[in-house]
């Protein structure tokens, strides 16, 4: 075991008065449970901060000031840490006093209350009961890590093999569109049919791969507050981007005075770009049209709505449309490659927002987001 695991492992006692901490030392170390002595409160958090897997508490050692402290200290713990307190109360009538300070104790979470005096095998078994506790904590710990280390591999192996795969199918998509055009009337008829499909399908690989990168990208998303920026220059530029395709369909697009939001431009840009590019691609026979405006919810929160009028789509759809690769048409009838929500719904998703959709087949989509100020 290393160091670390072994402080880890121990008991922190923290009795100041009398032989109490010596005692209680002795019981655990006669039943086997590592245990090391806390001489002051002020000491305390510090050996915590070293690792322990119990604190064991006399409640006079803790004053009001030392309960706060440790009320921090355990706020800032991660997720999975809950460290067991056993805390040695007096003997005696509860008054208003021990009340208040029962109360105050209480803010340290995960704690066991034995009344003094106390017979050495209930502290023992009330040890090893923390300690076992414990352990349960640093397996989740550990389990955490592990997702963590492999999730961070998967991430890192779709952002290579999308980057990698880009050179070498674009140099199939240019070279195959080269061979049709020079060399194309060497070949008979199922020989142009087959060079045409070389040519579609590394064109739609590399719609696919140019995806999928977008998509491990939006995973990189640091966990930060960037400086507010207002929404209507990113909806601007996403519309730029969609210049052609909104002077195709005719598609007529209204929006109404945007807030600023914490977000990169680059990021609100590709969620408008892919919002909006989807409202123009799966219209109805009508004109398109699109809204979009945004509205405070509860004081926290922007809530962006994009509205269109195009086909919609089935209830049972609503959730799954934002997996992966989740298409409800085949390539032939309108390209695309699944990723684009999934896209949106990640990068909402890195700045603690959430993105869903209501809609009705045949009366048009609206899309949600919201995004904390
Ligand atoms: P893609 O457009 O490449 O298929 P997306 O992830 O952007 O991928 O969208 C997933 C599916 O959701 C689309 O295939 C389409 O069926 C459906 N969809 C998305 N946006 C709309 C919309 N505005 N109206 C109707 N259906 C939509």
């Amino acid at each position: 075991m290393d160091r670390q695991s072994e402080l880890e492992m121990r008991v922190l006692i923290l009795a100041p008065t009398g032989r109490d901490a010596f005692l209680i030392a002795q019981t655990l170390g006669a039943a086997d449970i590592q245990n090391e002595i806390c001489p002051h409160s002020a000491g305390l958090l510090e050996m915590l901060g070293h690792g322990a897997a119990a604190a064991l508490v006399a409640e006079e050692a803790l004053s009001h000031r030392d309960l706060n402290d440790l009320a921090n200290w355990l706020a800032a713990q991660p997720a999975w840490s809950d460290l067991p307190f056993i805390i040695l109360t007096s003997k005696g009538r509860a008054n208003a006093a021990t009340a208040q300070k029962a109360l105050e104790l209480q803010s340290l979470g995960n704690a066991t209350f034995l009344e003094r005096p106390v017979r050495p095998e209930t502290v023992s078994a009330a040890a090893r009961a923390a300690l076992r506790a414990r352990m349960r904590q640093y397996e989740m710990r550990r389990r955490e890590e592990t997702l963590t280390r492999v999730n961070a591999d998967l991430e890192q192996f779709a952002y290579s093999a999308s980057h990698d795969l880009q050179e070498p199918i674009r140099n199939i998509a240019v070279y195959s569109e080269l061979l049709s055009r020079r060399y194309g009337n060497l070949l008979d008829g199922k020989g142009q049919e087959f060079l045409r499909y070389v040519n579609q399908g590394a064109l739609r690989m590399d719609m696919l791969v140019g995806d999928l990168l977008a998509y491990t990208k939006a995973a990189s998303i640091a966990d930060e507050r960037p400086e507010p920026i207002g929404a209507e220059g990113p909806l601007r530029a996403a519309l730029q981007n969609l210049a052609e395709a909104i002077r195709q369909s005719d598609a007529q697009i209204e929006y109404h005075s945007l807030p600023e939001v914490r977000m990169r431009e680059v990021h609100l840009q590709q969620l408008f770009q892919n919002l909006i590019g989807n409202a123009i691609k799966y219209r109805s026979r009508q004109r398109p049209q699109i809204s979009i405006c945004a509205q405070k919810t509860d004081g926290r929160h922007w809530l962006f709505r994009i509205q269109d009028n195009g086909m919609g789509i089935k209830p049972e759809y609503n959730e799954r449309i934002f997996g992966l690769f989740k298409r409800l048409h085949g390539n032939d009838e309108y390209a695309g490659t699944g990723i684009g929500l999934a896209i949106c719904q990640r990068i909402v998703e890195r700045y603690r927002g959430r993105i869903w959709v209501e809609s009705e087949p045949g009366k048009g989509s609206t899309f949600f987001f919201t995004m904390p100020e």
